[in-house]
């Protein structure tokens, strides 16, 4: 199985979050700006963000995403209500007890929001919710998503079959919803940058 270490996972991110943006965006400032801190994520009470197929080293290496979907961490959901097509994102407190689960309406809070808000490290939180950005228009602030649904779907739509296969593999095992702590985040960092259970 492929690792990374930790910088050069984030280089990596870093990348895929500037080819999934439809403009030009800082998105390191855009997680650690004044008005995320003071909202501690709305957003992600609302419902969880949707990650890239991208920022899996390897999605199509079903040992690697095994090793990181038994975390219980993330969830195979429909990515809209018409159900044409699979994404994966963290799991939100209307799920079911598995990590397969169906088109589920807001709310649905993120259960990786801890009283801080994202229990991540900015540059392991999903794609999408790094590109979802609070821009002044005007008087008003409005979080404004640089990862279109368009783009979403694009860049899914072509992992459908290694998704299929991990649908059929998790659809009937029970997993624990893990809590919103720096051991759950620990866990899911290393299994992103490839390291098996209880290694480095
Ligand atoms: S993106 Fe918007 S809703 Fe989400 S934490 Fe930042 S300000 Fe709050
Ligand atoms: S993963 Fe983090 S940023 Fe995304 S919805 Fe959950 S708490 Fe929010």
């Amino acid at each position: 199985m492929i690792t990374l270490t930790e910088n050069e996972y984030k280089n990596r991110k870093n990348h895929i979050v500037e080819s999934c943006s439809y403009n030009t965006v800082d998105m390191v400032k855009s997680c650690l700006c004044s008005e995320c801190a003071k909202c501690k994520g709305n957003c992600c009470s609302n419902y969880p963000c949707t990650l890239s197929p991208r920022e899996f080293i390897d999605i199509n290496n079903i040992e690697y995403m095994k090793n990181v979907l038994d975390i219980g961490v993330l969830a195979i959901a429909p990515g809209n209500i018409l159900c044409k097509y699979y994404i994966i994102r963290p799991r939100g407190s209307k799920d079911l007890d598995t990590i397969v689960t169906g088109y589920v309406e807001a709310p649905n809070s993120c259960i990786l929001q801890g009283p801080k808000g994202c229990i991540l490290d900015p540059l392991f939180r999903p794609t999408d919710g790094l590109l979802l950005m609070p821009e002044r228009h005007y008087k008003e602030i409005k979080c404004v998503p640089h990862y279109s649904e368009f783009k979403v779907m694009e860049d899914w739509l072509k992992y459908q079959d290694v998704l299929r296969e991990l649908r059929k593999i998790y659809k009937d095992k029970e997993i624990d919803m893990p809590p919103a702590n720096e051991e759950t985040a620990k866990k899911y960092t290393l299994a992103m940058l490839g390291c098996k259970k209880g290694t480095k």
